[in-house]
């Protein structure tokens, strides 16, 4: 495909999500009034890497998976940004993801570049050798572009401490000697860190506390439902039940809960642990995803997988504050519809930045070999987390612009600031 017929009539950005990142940027670039140069540039993954490999599944049959890794720019640092493993992984959904870790890393301005990638696959039919067979080879294709200087992955979608652990050792394995830093989000016993599995989950918390001082609303109290129950949604519920928020609705793919009362979040946790799934949970009703989005609550988390709020639900939601834990939850139809209505967006590139904040300071406790205490982890988490709220929202003053605007304003001018400083080479 030619990248650059991508203009913006063309694009697609309900259906297409690299064409909702494309339409997202455009808006932010014409507001920066970035060159026509500097638009194509951003407009273009920089890398992108194509893998067709097979795997001995445990019958001794052979089957091929196809995987990607796509570095979108390099310019503030090492690419940075996570593996998911789900069926519907396509080349256009890692790149805008690949995208958003770009902006993502510079509004909380950190020194990495954007890359994700994935890897077509259903991990639920495979059994635990199979997905270890299918991760060591994926890290191996893709070893020619990763490393601790170049491109750090990290966990995402169906991607776990364990999977990053196997990714660790296979880089390692290849190149003769131990090395942590060429991904983040590992166990603790192989130069993880303190504090990174709850990273994300937190960083909602904080981001929704953040939103609820802003609106004048008390944190405690608070009426919040959340889309997702894996490592992110689960944590987020967690937290906020813990700052006194009354969480009343959770789902995963399996389907939801609902209780007006309020959920027993360390109830469902241990119901999760036994049945591998919140739905039929007993205290409480069931609940499907669609109506858990439209739920009259304080807070929605989204926090399973993107395209959930769209232009044919966005008038139904009736959340005063959403925070964005999943990428891409929100297309631009629904941001319109939520915009003209005040809805309070905390989007993706802030409510969920929480994760590679922290991955950062795994990152550079591995470079260092020296490894810091979870409470300062935790520490610099808020502090650095809630400066970025506070860019954010100053922007969005000051150019009287919604905040993912202003998100994606104050990231994409980072970027462009490291571009135009080390020039067009030659
Ligand atoms: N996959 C996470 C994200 O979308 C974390 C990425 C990382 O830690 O590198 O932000």
């Amino acid at each position: 495909m030619v990248l650059a017929d991508l203009t913006r009539e063309a694009l697609k950005p309900e259906t297409n999500p690299y064409h909702m990142a494309l339409a997202q940027f455009y808006a932010v670039a014409d507001r920066l009034r970035l060159d026509p140069g500097t638009q194509a540039i951003l407009a273009h993954p920089k890398r992108e890497l194509i893998v067709h490999f097979p795997v001995r599944m445990d019958d001794g049959s052979v089957r091929v998976f196809t995987g990607y890794r796509i570095q979108h720019n390099l310019a503030r640092g090492p690419a940075k940004g996570g593996i998911r493993y789900h069926p519907e992984v396509t080349l256009d959904e890692v790149r805008a993801l690949a995208m958003w870790m770009t902006w993502k890393c510079a509004i909380v301005n950190i020194p990495y570049g954007g890359a994700k990638g994935g890897v077509a696959c259903d991990p639920k039919e495979l059994s635990l050798a199979e997905l270890e067979r299918l991760t060591r080879r994926f890290t191996t294709e893709i070893s020619i572009i990763i490393g601790p200087e170049k491109d750090i992955p990290a966990p995402d979608v169906n991607t776990d401490a364990r999977v990053m652990g196997w990714i660790m050792d296979t880089y390692s394995m290849q190149v003769g000697y131990s090395v942590p830093g060429v991904v983040t989000g590992k166990p603790l016993a192989t130069g993880g860190t303190a504090g990174r599995a709850e990273a994300t989950g937190r960083g909602c918390m904080l981001m929704a506390r953040e939103a609820t001082r802003r609106l004048g609303l008390p944190l405690a109290g608070a009426t919040v439902a959340v889309q997702g129950f894996g490592n992110v949604g689960s944590i987020a519920a967690h937290l906020l039940a813990e700052q006194g928020c009354k969480v009343v609705a959770v789902s995963d793919s399996e389907g939801g809960v609902y209780r007006r009362e309020g959920l027993d979040i360390p109830a469902l946790l241990r119901h999760r642990a036994r049945h591998r799934t919140v739905a039929a949970f007993l205290q409480g009703q069931p609940i499907s995803n669609r109506e858990l989005l439209e739920l009259p609550v304080d807070i929605l988390v989204p926090a399973a997988l993107g395209g959930q709020i769209t232009g044919e639900n966005a008038h139904r939601i009736r959340a005063k504050i959403i925070v964005e834990g999943a990428n891409g939850p929100t297309t631009p139809d629904a941001d319109r519809i939520l915009n003209a209505r005040e809805v309070f967006i905390v989007p993706d590139v802030l409510a969920n930045a929480g994760g590679v904040l922290v991955s950062y300071f795994e990152w550079v406790q591995d470079l260092q070999s020296f490894f810091w205490e979870e409470a300062e982890i935790n520490e610099r988490l808020e502090r650095q987390l809630t400066r970025s709220f506070n860019d954010v929202m100053e922007t969005a003053r000051r150019d009287g612009v919604d905040t993912r605007t202003a998100a994606l304003m104050v990231g994409v001018r980072r970027v462009v600031d490291a571009m135009e400083a080390r020039g067009l080479y030659p």
